[in-house]
């Protein structure tokens, strides 16, 4: 995974309503744009955007999350008062992740992405016209 913009002093966001709150701390491991058709149905967006941190890094301040698996061992969250989709969780590597979708934080500018994963089954209209690397499947 390349070089991100790191923000050591980590992450708060929350649902739309405001009943769940999560604050991440410490640097991420990797922040990226996804384009999956399980996230866009799970989003309602043509492409998601997430910062992944280790789940020990997590603290979940307010409120219950609904889960729903998407597929085997991967859970997606979300509020189950207003709908706001929240992560995708999943034990990666022998470890838990957390990946945040970064439009749910409070300061989506602190992570900018810095990969697309899963490019091959974006949507054509979508027109990409950044640099930054563009894997046909997850990351590499
Ligand atoms: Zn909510
Ligand atoms: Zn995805």
């Amino acid at each position: 995974m390349a070089d991100i913009v790191r923000d050591e002093g980590g992450a708060e966001g929350g649902c739309l309503c405001g009943a769940i709150r999560y604050r991440a701390k410490g640097a991420p491991e990797g922040a990226g744009y996804c384009h999956c058709r399980s996230c866009r149905r799970h989003s309602g967006a043509p492409l998601t955007a997430f910062v992944v941190f280790a789940a020990e890094q997590v603290e979940w301040v307010s409120g219950d999350r609904a889960r729903y698996e998407s597929s085997p061992g991967v859970y997606r969250t979300f509020c189950q008062d207003c709908g706001s989709t929240l992560t995708y969780e999943a034990r990666y590597q022998n470890k838990d992740i957390v990946e945040f979708h970064i439009s749910s934080l409070d300061d989506p500018e602190a992570f900018p992405p810095n990969e697309h994963t899963h490019y091959r089954e974006r949507i054509s209209w979508l027109h990409v016209a950044d640099e930054l690397p563009k894997f046909p499947g997850s990351m590499v």
